[in-house]
């Protein structure tokens, strides 16, 4: 038995619109200070007062949202008790929201609580809507959570299938001023979720599709989109390759450059889609020469120039994706990333720390051993093909 989960979802031009017609009485805005001073809340209000709503709003979401902010969010919504819960902005917002959700729905919980093992029985109170405001996690479309402990400085993976929006709107005039860097940082996750959704350990007939529709879109539109903002038909497309990639992996679950990306991210401080996009070439080298591949299906989807075999088309993929980096102005290497190698060597062993706790890790085809871990971060911290 397995399950396709998916909210509704509302895309293309004036998607925001839809929300004129909402029937409800109060909703409550989660979104991060730097999106309500360029006045998105004020814009995704105005609908929700059409439609003749109350709202209210928490703007203190911070990039890796902490616990202690999940907490004093949810304070605030239970002041308020409102009917929907509006997630805006990128996956930090969105995830925050995701989780204030459960806690409102569920004072008795505390936030760890929120996993797959445990009967959350949300939706009793308030329905969630997803708003992304970039086009990267598509964490409008899965029920993935990603929050930090800031007191051990470790991402955390919750979530349950109950934790998918109800409703995710899906509008590109949303995406249309961001800067090229973040465009950049944020499109080529999506990437990596396709790759990984496509590859993981769950992967799935009704996933597959999704995810090799996703990467291309990436090849295609992620380049016109950092190049020129203002390409409205890259903006569209890369909104929606976000939410289908999310569709995606989040029925089948990302795998090893996430698993090695969170740490990554953690230790360093660096943008999420930036650690994985970096790490993804790499984890594709280690699965195929463990003799496991299906990158090849991927490789052919995308006609790239390549043999038949798994050797060969595999390469031929890692090899478009640090092109596809390099064109975008991303890192390829940890090093390139402007890690120090003390920092980094200092670093090395809570990297693989983090690496082997995290979810992730368990979905890829081939799951490292603790010393071919350390390689593997050597091989990208020197931006070395990997060939063991
Ligand atoms: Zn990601």
């Amino acid at each position: 038995m397995w399950f396709f989960n998916s909210p509704e979802i509302v895309f293309g031009e004036d998607a925001l619109s839809y929300l004129d017609e909402l029937s409800g009485r109060r909703a409550f805005i989660v979104t991060d200070p730097v999106l309500h001073k360029l006045g998105f809340t004020e814009t995704v209000a105005a609908h929700l007062h059409k439609a003749g709503l109350e709202v209210a709003y928490f703007a203190e979401v911070e990039p890796e949202p902490s616990l202690e902010t999940v907490y004093r969010g949810t304070e605030a919504i239970r002041a308020f008790e409102p009917d929907w819960i509006v997630g805006l902005g990128g996956g930090s917002a969105m995830d925050a929201a995701k989780a204030m959700w459960v806690l409102y729905e569920r004072p008795d919980l505390t936030a760890d609580a929120i996993s797959p093992l445990e009967k959350l029985g949300v939706g009793k109170k308030a329905r969630l809507i997803a708003i992304p405001t970039t086009s990267g996690t598509g964490s409008e479309t899965t029920w993935a959570i990603v929050l930090t402990d800031t007191t051990e400085g470790r991402k955390l993976g919750l979530g349950s299938r109950e934790t998918l929006a109800t409703l995710a709107i899906v509008d590109p005039s949303l995406t249309a001023a961001l800067p090229p860097r973040i465009t950049a940082d944020t499109g080529i996750d999506v990437l990596v979720h396709a790759v990984e959704g496509y590859t993981s350990q769950w992967r799935n007939d009704f996933s597959d599709g999704l995810c090799l529709k996703a990467a291309q879109m990436v090849f295609e539109y992620l380049p016109r989109a950092v190049a020129d903002g203002s390409d409205r038909e890259a903006r569209e497309k890369m909104a929606n390759a976000a939410a289908i990639a999310g569709l995606g992996f989040g029925n089948s679950m990302a795998a090893l450059a996430h698993a090695m990306g969170h740490a990554l991210g953690a230790v360093f401080h660096q943008p999420h889609g930036r650690c994985v996009g970096l790490l993804l070439p790499y984890t594709i080298e280690f699965v195929t020469t463990g003799g496991v591949s299906r990158y090849a299906d991927i490789a052919h989807f995308l006609r790239l120039p390549c043999d038949d075999d798994e050797t060969s088309s595999a390469a031929a993929l890692a090899g478009a994706i640090r092109d596809l980096m390099q064109q975008i102005g991303q890192p390829v290497s940890i090093a390139e990333m402007g890690v120090s190698r003390a920092d980094f060597d200092a670093a090395l062993e809570r990297l693989c720390d983090f690496s082997e706790m995290d979810t992730q890790i368990v979905m890829s085809a081939r799951i490292p051993e603790r010393d071919e871990l350390v390689k593997l971060y050597r091989y990208a911290y020197e931006g070395r093909v990997v060939e063991f």
